[in-house]
């Protein structure tokens, strides 16, 4: 892509409002635009991170054996009737509207009752389970604070799975298979190292259910991270009991803040009771199915890379979720610097490495440094003048202080070896 031809342009100043860093780096890069508190719009740069953060959780939910389904954002009241969810009183983030003829709607905040009666229509017998559906969808919540930047808005999309099992120990396998993708999710994202499995209030059917949460000081939740074990606890079940229970020493615990960028839930058999849903066992038995749910957002988790990673020049992006790996500088207005630069931008393109080209004229050096640094591109490629006196062009890694000058074609071996 042409850095010449891209709408959107970096800034210098935020929305006044905004007090997050994830915001405010990101509306700076052109990544998002804040239209309210808790509603961003994505921008090219911005939707290519989404993008790749979706497709890493495609991959490996379909690894799992996860079918991917889009269902509707409105919602029919006598369904959240059926699981006593419907009322404001029960729930309070309820986006409602209604028909012309008065009948009254809601916007999903989650999944569970309409899927559950989905599910109904396709599961009946116990040659029909287990099975595993997912969608990214847009949910609507009226959250009470909405500070965070995108890592908690009003409308924003959910990558929600429902596991349906035939009893708890099929479930328990599921369960532990979804623990081991998002493990993976999180390690490809750029973050596993700062994300820990959180043991955190199970509802009715299990002890527990499991968070990641990854450390930063940006976080809403506090837990207690026991790193000698990895693990961590919410600071909302933490007790004398449960530490016995993990085997865990209070005096090996250290608070931290941290965001919740997914969780996994044992759901049992709660929704398909309320929905009936029902399956005969090979002994000719009437049985419910048991559920579990699996979240993650994907705004939120390109939100928190942006807390964690970033440093006082702009963001650092990971490579798996980075817009482009190589951020491609043109410098100086000499005609055969130009031309060296565009064959360095026509290789990279054929060779399918994805690359941002800053060949804007008019722009000074420090400018398109700048830019650079502020859009976290992992590779900083530059053509100028000296590069090519020097005998090539200058690569440098975002996090790297220093670049160094080598050819075009030990360029394209080492983006080549990185992939
Ligand atoms: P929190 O406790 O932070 O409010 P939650 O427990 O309500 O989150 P879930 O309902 O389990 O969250 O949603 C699943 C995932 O969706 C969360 O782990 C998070 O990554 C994401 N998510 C939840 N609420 C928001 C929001 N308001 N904005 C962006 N992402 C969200
Ligand atoms: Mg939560």
């Amino acid at each position: 892509m042409l850095q010449s031809k891209l709408f959107t342009k970096t800034k210098k100043e935020v929305p006044s409002d905004e007090v997050s860093k994830n915001a405010e780096l990101l509306i700076r890069g052109g990544f998002i635009n804040k239209e309210m508190a808790g509603a961003y719009s994505y921008l090219p740069l911005g939707l290519r991170t989404l993008s790749k953060i979706i497709q890493i959780i495609r991959e490996e939910m379909d690894a799992v054996g996860g079918q991917e389904i889009t269902l509707t954002a409105l919602q029919d009241k006598t369904t959240w009737e059926k699981t006593d969810r419907w009322s404001d009183e029960v729930v309070d983030i309820w986006f409602k509207t209604k028909l012309k003829n008065e009948t009254e709607l809601g916007l999903g905040f989650t999944h569970e009752e309409p899927l559950t009666k989905l599910m109904k229509e396709y599961i009946s017998s116990y040659r029909d389970l287990p099975r595993s559906v997912y969608q990214f969808q847009t949910k609507f919540r009226n959250e009470t604070r909405a500070k965070s930047g995108i890592m908690r808005c009003r409308e924003f999309i959910m990558k929600d799975l429902y596991s349906f099992a035939k009893d708890e120990e099929e479930h328990k396998k599921i369960y532990e298979d979804l623990k081991e993708a998002y493990k993976r999710i999180f390690k490809r994202a750029g973050i596993g190292h700062l994300t820990y499995v959180t043991f955190a209030s199970g509802g009715v059917f299990s002890k527990y259910s499991h968070e990641f949460q990854m450390v930063t000081g940006a976080g809403e939740d506090t837990i207690y991270v026991a790193e000698n074990k990895g693990i961590a606890i919410n600071k909302e079940v933490l007790t004398d009991e449960v530490l016995e229970n993990l085997g865990v020493d209070r005096a090996d615990l250290v608070e931290q803040r941290a965001v919740e960028v997914g969780n996994i839930f044992t759901l049992g058999t709660r929704f398909s009771e309320a929905f009936d849903l029902m399956y005969q066992t090979e002994a000719g038995e009437k049985k419910p199915v048991f559920m579990g749910s699996y979240g993650i957002g994907p705004g939120r988790l390109m939100g928190t890379i942006v807390e964690a990673l970033s440093d006082d020049k702009g963001m650092i992006w990971p490579e798996e979720v980075a817009p482009f790996k190589v951020h491609l500088l043109l410098l100086g207005e000499n005609a055969t610097t130009k031309e060296e630069a565009e064959k360095v931008y026509a290789l990279l393109e054929e060779k399918d490495i994805e690359v941002l080209f800053d060949d804007r004229t008019g722009v000074m050096a420090g400018e398109k440094f700048a830019d650079a640094d502020l859009l976290g591109i992992p590779y900083r490629v530059v053509v100028s003048d000296r590069s090519l006196k020097e005998g090539g062009i200058e690569v440098k890694k975002r996090t790297e202080e220093k670049g160094k000058n080598i050819s075009v074609e030990d360029l394209i071996s080492l983006l080549e070896a990185k992939s």
